[in-house]
């Protein structure tokens, strides 16, 4: 976690009024600190690899990388589309969701265009 994130998370803690410990001590806080970064970089790994698999039009396992991945049906509803998409490898799964950006090929009947 670079230096931006963790003024990032230090904005965050602040908006959800996490409070740090009251204690006087300097090392308690800095434990509780360090403990908390901890629990909170799985999160910010797997949001960086759901960025970088959407940037590689998902293409491969966000997980393992693996191009050996297979989608199931896909659900279509309210301009959203949603497939489940496992790895073959890692046997990981998730969700791909997509989202209605256009209409295109637009054939509208005579009557109803000169009406
Ligand atoms: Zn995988």
């Amino acid at each position: 976690m670079d230096d931006g994130m963790k003024r990032e998370l230090a904005q965050f803690l602040c908006a959800a009024k996490i409070q740090e410990p009251r204690t006087k001590s300097q090392h308690n806080r800095e434990q509780w600190r360090q403990s908390l970064l901890r629990r909170l970089d799985p999160l910010w790994d797997i949001r960086e690899k759901i960025d970088k698999y959407v940037a590689e039009n998902g293409a491969r396992c966000l997980i393992c990388g693996s191009s050996s991945i297979e989608g199931n049906a896909v659900e279509i509803d309210c301009g959203q589309a949603l497939q489940n998409i496992s790895c073959l490898d890692c046997h990981s799964s998730w969700t791909d969701v997509y989202v209605l950006s256009n209409a295109d090929e637009i054939d509208v009947p005579s009557d109803v265009a000169s009406g």
